[in-house]
């Protein structure tokens, strides 16, 4: 391994950054990388043993500190993390310790997620993604109208399927209907708290629907993912063309109802809406199907006629057609990292020395290739791949 193609990235138990004179920024633990003129420094926390991820960027140009907007989920915290640039885009941090469903992560500094938000935001921003081996099923988004019969089909697959998906619990400001409990249909919440939140970069998407607003959370999202389940959300078109435009990558399939006529007595039957707002829906509802079968948002469109049939439609979309073949997914399987590791960069492959800090006298080595890296923020970047040792071997 050339010292021209490798380099050894910071480690948390050096205590790095005196030449910018970033030691007098934090106490503890941290790691910086530096691309282009900015170095972000990661870490930090009182407590050497226990690190808390915090993210803070130093211009070399102007010796100007800013502390970013970061969005995601805040990494728990560890006794440690290496930190390795990648493509100027994203930061690879390893966290020591066993917390191998955690363990890999991604800082995105300059993404396509990241640039937007930037510009959005018009201040630096960062951004947490987990990452995760293989291709983890993607989420699958459900639209349609109003009464056509979404929450129905998403009962029955998760009825069905109780290991294999969950749900995405949205926030809205709509009031509870009768039987709906906080939490588990929608974290009921309040404009001001929402407005808020969004502002604070919580949210993958919102949108005013019907008159409330409704959004779904990075952390809806991470609850289920973090469980290895496949994650469905039921959102409306606005909020299925964002996820379209984001890197979620997920199957977005949109309901028709078989007729305006048939929807109409769905929404009525149902019982849950007042006169003034069934109207309501039902004129959005003109729209909605409009915009749902000619934007191009969506990969597939389902016919909800016979409740039955749709459903197998809708299971074989989904790859599981028959019971038997339907297994809960390791959506998050980790690497199990011994405490005392360094790490190495070599083209796309990521060498973890275990055993040491010192690479010469590791007692086994762990190969990442991250040349396929797919998704990322706000959902998980999959792709990563352990190869086997064949090139690397212990020299
Ligand atoms: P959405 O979640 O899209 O607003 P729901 O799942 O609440 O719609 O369904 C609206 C109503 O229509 C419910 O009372 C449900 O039982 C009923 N329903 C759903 N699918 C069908 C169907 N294929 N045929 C008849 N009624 C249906
Ligand atoms: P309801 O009030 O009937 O539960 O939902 C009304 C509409 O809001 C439905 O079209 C539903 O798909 C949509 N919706 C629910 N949660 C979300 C969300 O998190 N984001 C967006 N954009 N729409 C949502």
């Amino acid at each position: 391994m050339g010292e021209d193609t490798a380099f050894i990235v910071n480690d948390l138990q050096n205590q790095i950054g005196f030449e910018n004179g970033l030691s007098s920024k934090f106490k503890g633990c941290k790691t910086t990388t530096t691309i282009g003129d900015k170095t972000y420094v990661i870490g930090g926390g009182n407590d050497e043993s226990t690190l808390f991820v915090e993210v803070r960027i130093f211009y070399q140009a102007t010796g100007n500190w800013v502390t970013p907007i970061v969005l995601g989920s805040k990494p728990n915290a560890c006794k440690g993390l290496s930190a390795i640039s990648l493509n100027d885009d994203r930061i690879l941090i390893i966290k020591k310790g066993p917390t191998p469903n955690d363990c890999i992560l991604f800082l995105e500094v300059d993404t396509w997620f990241v640039r937007e938000q930037k510009k959005t935001r018009g201040t630096e921003v960062v951004a947490w993604s987990k990452g995760v081996m293989g291709d983890a099923e993607k989420p699958v988004v459900i639209s349609g109208p109003s009464g056509v019969g979404k929450g129905t089909l998403i009962s029955m697959l998760m009825n069905e399927f109780p290991s294999m998906f969950g749900f995405s619990v949205s926030h809205t400001t709509r009031a509870p209907r009768g039987v709906e409990k906080d939490g588990v249909d929608y974290h009921f919440t309040e404009q001001t708290i929402m407005d808020k939140e969004i502002k604070d970069g919580k949210f993958v998407e919102h949108a005013s629907v019907h008159g409330n607003l409704y959004g779904t959370s990075i952390e809806a999202i991470e609850v289920v993912t973090d469980a290895g389940k496949r994650c469905i959300l039921d959102i409306d078109v606005q909020g299925a063309r964002s996820v379209r435009a984001s890197s979620l990558e997920a199957i977005l399939i949109f309901i028709c109802p078989p007729s305006m006529k048939e929807l109409e007595t769905r929404l009525r039957r149902r019982r849950t809406e007042t006169e003034e707002h069934i109207l309501q829906r039902l004129r959005n509802a003109e729209v909605e199907m409009e915009q749902g079968k000619s934007s191009g948002i969506f990969d597939h469109i389902l016919y909800n006629d016979n409740l039955d049939d749709c459903y197998e439609s809708l299971k074989k979309l989904l790859g599981i057609e028959g019971a038997a073949t339907a297994t809960q997914i390791s959506a998050h399987q980790g690497i199990d990292l011994p405490a005392d590791h360094s790490v190495l960069k070599m083209d796309n492959k990521i060498i973890i020395n275990c055993g040491t800090p010192e690479p010469e006298k590791a007692t086994e080595r762990i190969v990442l290739d991250v040349s396929s890296l797919k998704g990322g923020a706000p959902g998980r970047t999959r792709g990563l791949d352990v190869l086997p040792l064949t090139h690397f071997e212990m020299a």
